[in-house]
């Protein structure tokens, strides 16, 4: 069918107003709509090429460019075409429908922000201390960069859903007992779109997005513990219709130490000491998390399982100021095998004490008990 000139489908001259062109439009329309023209086959043909004139009439810009190229060419005026300007190019329908069912009233849906996403990152004690630089992998939908989310073939035409004519949901009547039931439903053709997609985009297959696989950096601060979730904005599934994409949530994991031990923002460290030195006193050094080194003085006579606490060689806080403290427990640290030298001193010493030890022949006999399985 060949293109009629859009002044002659409006019925305007060419120096028209705007609101000459608005007025002509909305005659037109109630007439011409094909709910108002049951049967007739041409209807929605005719009303589709009022919409057209008028999406390119009513917009300056366009009608310049269409005066200046004086062709009906839709794609030459940008009329309809899939490079109408990008998604969500199609926004004046909108404003064309909502002229007839009274806005608000059955129109398609608007724009959908895309789905958050979750991904689990491991980060080890040291990377508390310090805060890390990490990458994670996470595999998301995101707007096709062929058809910019359009979801036809960049250069082909996009049209009006022909089923619901652009309004992304048909009434369907339906003889029930209870008698006619009138029912408003997301058109099956458009999805709800109130777009008809002649050509499908190459590379999405015409569905608007791709699956990608990205490495995205994620900055750890100091501090984070398995409670953390880094949100990142804007790193997650792509968004329908021209929406915002959601965001990226880091469940951060901790990976235990096989030395240190964390309490909130304080660590535990144990450290075997000497009997000697738990005895007559020492200074003894502890390294921290970190490798800073720390003299922790001993006191003479001190006990397994004292603690000592050494301030701000603890973990930072999340988001604030400070550290937590080590908490450094002594252990004692019993010798499993001694030379004769220390043993002939260790039974000196017993004898002093008046504790009575096992002899060095009962020791022997019990050493092989224990071997041969006896008690
Ligand atoms: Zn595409
Ligand atoms: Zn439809």
């Amino acid at each position: 069918m060949a293109k009629r000139d859009y002044y002659e489908v409006l019925g305007v001259s060419r120096n028209a107003s705007q609101e000459e062109i608005k007025r002509a439009y909305r005659q037109l329309a109630r007439r011409l709509h094909p709910d108002a023209n049951p049967g007739d086959p041409t209807a929605e043909e005719r009303f589709k090429e009022l919409n057209e004139a008028y999406e390119v009439l009513s917009d300056p810009e366009k009608r310049a460019r269409y005066d200046q190229l004086g062709t009906a060419d839709p794609r030459a005026t940008a009329g309809f075409g899939a490079d109408f300007g990008g998604f969500p190019g199609f926004g004046g329908f909108d404003e064309i429908f909502d002229m007839f069912f009274g806005g608000g009233a059955q129109r398609r849906p608007g724009p959908e922000r895309g789905p958050d996403l979750r991904v689990d990152l491991t980060v080890d004690l040291d990377e508390v201390l310090t805060g890390a630089e990490k990458e994670v992998r996470v595999v998301r939908e995101e707007v096709c960069p062929r058809c910019h989310g359009n979801q036809a073939e960049p250069g082909t035409r996009l049209e009006v859903c022909p089923l619901c004519r652009g309004r992304g949901q048909v009434e369907q009547i339906r003889d029930t007992l209870l008698g006619r039931l009138r029912q408003v439903e997301t058109c099956p053709r458009c999805q709800g779109s109130g777009r008809w997609i002649e050509t499908p985009c190459r590379q999405c297959r015409g569905r608007g997005q791709v699956r990608m696989e990205r490495k995205i950096a994620v900055r750890v601060p100091p501090g984070v513990n398995d409670a953390t979730r880094l949100r990142l904005q804007g790193e997650g599934g792509a968004g329908r219709r021209g929406g915002p994409p959601g965001d990226l949530i880091v469940f951060v994991h901790v990976r235990e130490h096989p030395r240190f031990r964390r309490e909130g923002e304080d660590l535990w460290v144990d450290v075997p000491i000497g009997f000697a030195q738990a005895a007559l006193g020492a200074d003894i050094t502890v390294e921290g998390l970190g490798g800073e080194r720390e003299t922790v003085q001993i006191p003479p006579g001190t006990q397994p399982g004292t603690v000592f606490k050494i301030p701000r060689l603890g973990l930072p806080r999340l988001g604030g100021q400070g550290r937590g403290a080590l908490n450094v427990r002594v252990g004692l640290e019993v010798p499993t095998h001694l030379t004769p030298k220390e043993r002939e001193w260790l039974r000196h010493w017993a004898e002093l004490r008046q504790e009575p030890v096992h002899g060095e022949e009962r020791g022997l006999f019990r050493k092989m008990k224990d071997v041969l399985g006896g008690r």
